[in-house]
């Protein structure tokens, strides 16, 4: 862009007598702003002009004074215009002053010689010689010339000109588009190629001007010309197109109607003139004034034309043509005084570039297949516009395998082809949006799915929560259990030592304390309960020890272990089993020892029976009353019949005692389903309470609406074999903490890694080991948790 005032220069008209010497003169001293001094004769000084002054000063871009050639002019003036112009921007220059002031003939030039030749024909020499100097670009020529005249436009290259009167010809017509901008209708554009026809359209145009005579000058004119350059360049291939309009502007007469002494016709057209030129000093006024918003452009039809060259897209040069005479003296003071105005008007000119939609497109044609061949060089085949349907085909079943696999470095692979490419994205687009319209989840929620996981089933979902609300359950259980276990070892602490020994004798001792075999059972059991420190290590031993409770969840034996120890205190929680066995085969061996014992009693009892009668028998034989010695053998028999009896005895006492405990241990047996019956109901109990109290599982609660405490009650999912079976199943592949990290884990540990929400709703007891079971299972739901979501 390229801003600047319009530039003024003064150009001042040969005199034809010497005598007008005096009444001006040019300051060039001031290099870089010269000045006219116009000096007011004293017998001018009660006329027109203030009489109290005596001289004006204007100051010019430059001054020509009457030696000034027309060869100087165009070098001065014209020139830098014309070279704007072939630089894209629009150029105007306009002559202004009063009748035979010499407009036309520094825009036009003489007639009578060569070197007379004005702007206009000087121009077009240049510009013609620019463009055939220049080979880089293509440039295109064209010409219009317009006539103002009475505030109407007619067109002087239009060929009726000679033929048809002034009224007959169509009137150029301004139309504006949204944009503002201005068309004008009925001006025509010619084309010239050449500097020739440039000129001779000129002359076509100067022959067609309307003349009238006035009595100030015999060739004046009354009328404006506009004649216009219009220059089109572009760079060969290039699309865009530069459009540059040079307008040369030949303005009617300055004078005021009263000086020119015309009546009729004439006086008309001197007052249109006039109000013509009226219009351009307002506009110029305005422009020249700062803040102005409204430019009346509108209020004629040159200043419409001219509007771009004043204040607009332009760069504009305007001569004041002086006739420095001494009648025209104040003419000239009012045309250095308009001329004053209009260096005030800022300018910006601005490139005008636009793509030629035609050459574009030719242009894209010729590189699309200039990159469709470089294409059949590189892959060595030709590709037509469309894919064939196999093509197609093919690349849907590519599309189907790629969604469909779950490994996320799976590619789409379709190759360096962009009809495949779009392809593939348009396909896809479709498959999205049938998603969409069928209310389905997103292909991007799919794809996020089988980024995490597979997707979990409801089914499996249902189980989890199930699981999650009855883990949920027992931790609280577990934790109010924990609490009384710790009060209760509170409380034991403030008892005496030997009121502690008997109170742990009474708590850990099944066997009423006349059984020789109680206190080392008793005493057992209570070490391997008391060593099992870590909660792992009791569950494998409680496991161990209750076979039958295998399918128990962890919590859930613990709970039993502690149920045991509250509720039944003189019932050993030891195995009864082997011992009962081995109680059995003891008494089997005892019963048999004892039948061998009494048989060998009977036939000691006989054999002594005999002894004695064989003596007796002697002693009749021998006529001896009484045998005089003791029989030796006899008095051996019976002690061994006595050490038999004895022996008999003792087996006999172990028997029966063996027959008790047997019988006990048998009710043992009872008791332990018993106790088990009373610990499923308790747990039952205490499940329900905490479904309806528990914050823990109101926490839950959101995740789904869940059955209604009195249904729990009937028949609880959370304590059924069913869903203890399940978390049998689930728990130790979806949480491999409770059986490889519980026993290392401690609770700071865990507390480091747990998330907040869980614990926050877990009442901890305080003790590290038993916290430290509690956020295991906590771990574990975290984790349920997490494969849920
Ligand atoms: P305008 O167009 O302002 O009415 P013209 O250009 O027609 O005035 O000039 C009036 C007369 O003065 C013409 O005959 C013209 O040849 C002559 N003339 C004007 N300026 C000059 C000049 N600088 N040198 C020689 N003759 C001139
Ligand atoms: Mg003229």
């Amino acid at each position: 862009m390229v801003k600047q005032t319009i530039q003024i220069f003064a150009r001042v008209k040969p005199t034809a007598r010497k005598q007008q010497q005096g009444i001006y003169s040019v300051d060039e001293d001031e290099k870089l702003i010269p000045s006219l001094e116009i000096i007011l004769p004293r017998d001018l000084a009660d006329g027109f002009v203030n009489n109290k002054r005596e001289s004006y000063k204007f100051k010019f871009q430059r001054i020509f004074d009457q030696d000034a050639n027309q060869e100087t002019i165009f070098e001065n003036i014209a020139k830098p215009v014309a070279e704007s112009v072939l630089a894209g921007y629009n150029g105007t220059i306009f002559a202004y002053g009063q009748t035979g002031s010499g407009k036309t003939f520094t825009i036009t030039g003489g007639a009578e010689r060569y070197s007379d030749r004005g702007i206009i024909p000087r121009t077009l020499s240049y510009i013609f010689e620019q463009l055939q100097k220049d080979t880089s670009k293509i440039y295109t020529t064209h010409i219009s010339y317009l006539e103002i005249y009475n505030e109407c436009g007619y067109d002087l290259l239009d060929p009726r000109h000679e033929a048809s009167s002034l009224e007959d010809l169509p009137k150029v017509t301004i139309l504006e588009d949204p944009d503002q901008n201005i068309h004008l209708k009925n001006l025509s554009l010619h084309h010239a190629t050449t500097e020739e026809e440039a000129l001779n359209l000129l002359f076509l145009g100067d022959t067609n001007r309307m003349i009238a005579e006035t009595p100030m000058n015999q060739a004046s004119t009354r009328s404006h010309c506009i004649f216009t350059i219009h220059l089109s360049s572009k760079e060969p291939g290039s699309a865009t197109v530069r459009h540059a309009k040079l307008h040369l502007v030949d303005l009617a007469g300055s004078e005021r109607v009263a000086k020119t002494g015309v009546g009729g016709q004439l006086l008309t057209e001197a007052k249109y003139i006039n109000l013509s030129l009226h219009y351009l000093e307002q506009v110029i006024i305005a422009l020249s004034e700062k803040h102005r918003s409204h430019i009346p452009y509108r209020n004629s039809m040159m200043t419409s034309v001219l509007r771009d060259s004043l204040g607009g897209n332009c760069m504009t040069t305007m001569i004041a043509t002086l006739s420095l005479e001494k009648r025209n003296i104040d003419e000239s003071i009012s045309t250095c005084r308009f001329a004053q105005r209009v260096a005030l008007i800022k300018n910006e000119a601005v490139l005008n570039e636009e793509i030629d939609p035609r050459l574009m497109i030719v242009r894209l044609q010729k590189e699309i297949q200039e990159l469709k061949d470089e294409l059949a060089i590189v892959t060595g085949e030709q590709r037509p516009e469309a894919l064939t349907e196999a093509e197609l085909l093919q690349l849907e079943k590519l599309i189907t395998s790629f969604l469909e696999d779950q490994d996320p470095e799976s590619r789409l692979e379709v190759g360096a082809d962009m009809r495949k490419i779009h392809h593939c994205f348009h396909h896809l687009k479709k498959l999205l949006n049938d998603k969409k319209i069928h209310g389905k989840s997103t292909v991007s929620s799919e794809i996020k799915d089988q980024d995490c996981q597979e997707p979990l089933k409801e089914e499996e979902y249902k189980k989890l929560r199930d699981i999650l609300q009855q883990r949920d359950n027992e931790i609280n259980i577990l934790v109010n259990m924990l609490k009384k276990e710790k009060k209760k070892a509170q409380d034991a602490l403030h008892l005496s030592s030997v009121d502690r020994n008997e109170f742990r004798h009474s708590q850990s001792s099944p066997f009423p304390p006349g059984n020789p075999e109680g206190p080392r059972t008793s005493s057992s059991a209570s070490t391997q309960v008391q060593d099992a420190s870590t909660f792992g290590y009791r569950s494998t031993l409680l496991q161990r020890k209750t076979g039958m409770r295998e399918e128990m969840s962890l919590g859930r034996q613990e709970a039993f272990e502690i149920f045991k120890r509250d509720h039944a205190d003189s019932v050993t929680i030891a195995d009864n089993k082997q011992i009962l066995k081995q109680r059995f085969s003891e008494a089997k061996a005892l019963g048999e020892n004892i039948n061998e014992a009494r048989s060998k009693i009977g036939r000691l009892k006989e054999e002594i029976t005999q002894r004695h009668l064989q003596q007796v028998a002697l002693g009749i034989s021998e006529n001896m009353a009484e045998p005089s010695v003791p029989d030796l053998l006899e008095e051996k028999l019976r002690s061994q019949l006595e050490e038999e009896k004895k022996r008999y005895k003792t087996m006999f006492i172990r028997l029966k005692a063996l027959k008790v405990e047997i019988e006990h241990l048998q009710l043992l047996d009872k008791a332990k389903v018993k106790l088990q019956k009373e610990f499923e109901a308790w747990w039952a109990e205490e499940a329900t309470s905490l479904q309806v109290n528990s914050p823990a599982v109101k926490s839950l609660s959101h995740m789904k609406p869940f059955q209604t405490p009195g249904s729990q009650h009937q028949e609880s999912p959370l304590l059924s074999n069913k869903s203890d079976v399940n978390a049998g199943k689930i728990l130790p592949s979806s949480c491999p903490i409770l059986h490889s990290q519980e026993q290392n884990r401690t609770s700071a540990s865990l507390d480091d890694s747990l998330p907040a929400r869980p614990t926050s709703s877990i009442p901890l007891t305080g003790d590290s080991q038993t916290d430290s079971d509690i956020l295991a299972f906590i771990k574990a739901r975290q984790s349920i948790l997490q494969k849920k979501c």
